[in-house]
């Protein structure tokens, strides 16, 4: 009898396709085939890749034709498909954000009453202007929403806006953010325990590779006379390692720092008398 295999839906071409599949390949799951296929399977894993187009995603895992999938938490806000969020995996960072002219100040929600607003979301736009009881137009459509207001086609767009430099080149400025999203694992309401099983070692996987991604090996040399102070600046995952070094008086220390924290730390540890600091990337990391 063939072994279950947990079928997991990914976006076939877009924004999301590279750090999907590279998420997986640094899961060390090796997927055979490319996206010109519909699907694929791993060669050393239990996982069947499905190539699907991005908004069809939560439909097909709500229905079980997928058992996960990777999208953007947006397009869950916006279809509204019944489905479990399983983690966020840190990438497609983005706002769903009103923007419009340029120089023009939105003062109070209440100016976009009576306006048009033209996006590719309508359904959270819509749900956002009933919650602040503001009635305007909305003007559904399905890309280059950017030019829209250039056009005369709206006064005011809704958009993914992530560094902004789209609405920049077309004159425009956020105004106002509805939701922040980034990409996430998502899978269908209810799985067998084999494909439970197998979920959870994905996850797994997949955390550890996050986890690895966000934090940094420190390494430095520290004269023993300072090694509480430089102790006391390092937020490691427990405690550092001390090592003699083979020159009297001193000694290496060793500890795992978050990426966003380091360039601070780097500076305040050669301040308090560490040389030699070496930063490297860790491969995998389980806490
Ligand atoms: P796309 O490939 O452009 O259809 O976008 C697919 C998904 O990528 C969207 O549903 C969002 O979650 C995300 N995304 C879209 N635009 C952006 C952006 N400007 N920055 C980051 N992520 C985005």
């Amino acid at each position: 009898m063939e072994k279950e295999k947990l079928k997991i839906a990914v976006q076939k071409s877009g924004r999301l396709f590279d750090d999907s599949i590279g998420l997986l390949r640094k899961c060390n799951i090796h997927i055979n085939n490319g996206r010109d296929q519909l699907k694929a399977s791993a060669s050393n894993f239990p996982v069947e890749v499905l190539y699907l187009r991005n908004s069809d995603i939560p439909n097909y895992v709500e229905s079980g034709v997928a058992d996960l999938g990777i999208v953007g938490e947006n397009l869950l806000v916006e279809t509204g498909k019944e489905v479990e969020k399983v983690l966020p995996l840190g990438f497609s960072k983005c706002r769903l954000s009103i923007a419009g002219v340029k120089g023009r100040p939105l003062r109070d929600l209440k100016d976009l009453e009576g306006k048009t607003i033209a996006t590719s979301y309508p359904n959270t736009l819509r749900s956002f202007l009933d919650e602040n009881q503001i009635s305007a137009s909305i003007h559904t459509i399905s890309g280059s929403v950017e030019i829209a207001p250039n056009i005369g086609l709206s006064d005011y767009i809704c958009d993914l806006v992530s560094s902004g430099s789209t609405l920049f080149k077309n004159g425009l400025e956020e105004k106002v953010v509805l939701l922040k999203s980034q990409a996430c694992l998502i899978q269908k309401k209810s799985l067998s325990p084999e494909k439970e099983a197998i979920r959870d070692k994905l996850v797994f996987r997949i955390e550890a590779t996050l986890q690895a991604k966000l934090n940094k090996y420190i390494l430095m040399n520290v004269p023993n006379g300072k090694i509480s102070d430089i102790i006391e600046l390092l937020p490691g995952m427990k405690s550092p390692t001390v090592m003699p070094l083979a020159v009297e008086g001193w000694s290496s220390v060793h500890t795992v720092i978050q990426e966003e924290e380091f360039w601070e730390i780097l500076a305040r540890l050669k301040e308090h008398g560490a040389e030699g600091i070496l930063v490297v990337p860790i491969e995998k990391m389980i806490l």
